[in-house]
């Protein structure tokens, strides 16, 4: 039988986009998801899904090995900036030391190629917009921290082990799968277009805008909005690329384009014909005015092409999945 790809957290909002990209493209995986934020619904029917933590070795190398896997693709951690601060060393037992067992398992194992879920939050708040690769990795919270060591791990255990990695570094994931297979369904969001989506349809008070005297043309923060659907598609160009054989990379993914939080809601309203309820608040703590990806190197290295690259196709979809949850009413 053809090689399978590991996909830890596939239960969750990336994870799951992925593996129905997998799925479409007919490669095998399986998944490994303790659940704890993502939904069994979410994984494609025709994907074995592990219920297990991934900071269990024999859990790993037992499914490994019974489906004999060649590639992982980890997207498993936790990913909320302000319970990072708060909370640290959680943040570097689920990102970082997790992807140690993982990343060591890998390597006794001989899984060679591994494609890993960064962040832009690697570059904290940079000096210069847009941000290309090669940008100073300085991060200001535990969680951008705790993805930079991984980062680090997987170059270093590249050169003394011969793993290939792509490291992927978001930029501001949100939409949803076009043909509505999953979404983003954690309840308690905090990202901009979830929350504001949610305001629109009242489940939850009105959006707070977050600062509005930034050094930018309408005072509030820019950034580069990345369709999930195009991410998943990157991926499968990665765990194609090192498939092939392909060397080690390091790659933002973003449009290279920014929108202001204004140009979201503004989009939101556009697409829906309804208002989003919305007062403006102050700043939030450490939020950088301006967050845009250097987005050529994925092009050029994977030939990827994003497909849904407009705001309004990236608000739509969110807002079409974001109805079809049934939520009790605020
Ligand atoms: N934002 C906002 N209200 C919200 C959530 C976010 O005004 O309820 C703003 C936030 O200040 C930032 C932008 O939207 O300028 C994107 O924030 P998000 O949390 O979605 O992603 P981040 O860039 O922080 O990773």
């Amino acid at each position: 039988s053809s090689p399978c790809v590991l996909v830890t957290g596939g239960a969750g909002y990336i994870g799951s986009h992925v593996l129905h990209a997998l799925t479409d493209a007919g490669i095998p995986a399986v998944t490994i998801d303790n659940l704890s934020t993502g939904r069994r619904r979410a994984v494609p029917g025709a994907v074995p899904l592990i219920e297990g933590d991934i900071g269990d070795a024999s859990l790993l190398e037992r499914t490994i090995r019974e489906h004999r896997v060649d590639a992982v693709m980890h997207f498993a951690g936790s990913i909320v900036v302000p319970e990072s601060v708060s909370n640290p060393l959680a943040y570097y037992r689920n990102n970082t030391v997790n992807s140690l067992t993982l990343l060591d398992t890998c390597v006794r194992l001989g899984v060679g190629n591994v494609v890993f879920s960064s962040t832009a939050a690697v570059y904290g708040s940079p000096e210069r917009v847009p941000i290309d690769e090669e940008t100073p990795t300085v991060p200001i919270n535990p969680y951008g921290a705790s993805k930079l060591m991984t980062e680090r791990m997987l170059r270093d255990a590249g050169a003394a082990h011969g793993v290939r990695s792509v490291i992927l570094r978001y930029f501001n994931v949100a939409g949803a799968d076009p043909e509505g297979r999953t979404g983003q369904a954690t309840p308690v969001a905090t990202h901009l277009i979830k929350v504001a989506c949610q305001a629109l349809l009242g489940r939850r008070p009105a959006l707070s805008i977050f600062g509005t005297d930034y050094p930018t043309p309408d005072g509030t923060c820019i950034r580069d909005y990345i369709h999930v659907s195009d991410l998943a598609d990157a991926h499968v160009l990665a765990l194609l690329h090192l498939r092939r054989g392909g060397e080690s990379l390091v790659l933002n993914c973003g449009y290279g384009g920014g929108a202001s939080v204004h140009e979201v809601v503004e989009a939101l309203e556009r697409v829906s014909g309804e208002r989003v309820p919305a007062t403006l608040a102050p700043r939030r703590p450490g939020d950088p005015p301006q967050l845009v990806a250097v987005a050529d190197r994925i092009r050029e290295r994977l030939g990827w092409v994003p497909k849904h690259d407009r705001l309004d196709d990236i608000v739509r979809s969110a807002l079409v999945w974001e109805r079809s949850l049934d939520h009790p009413a605020p």
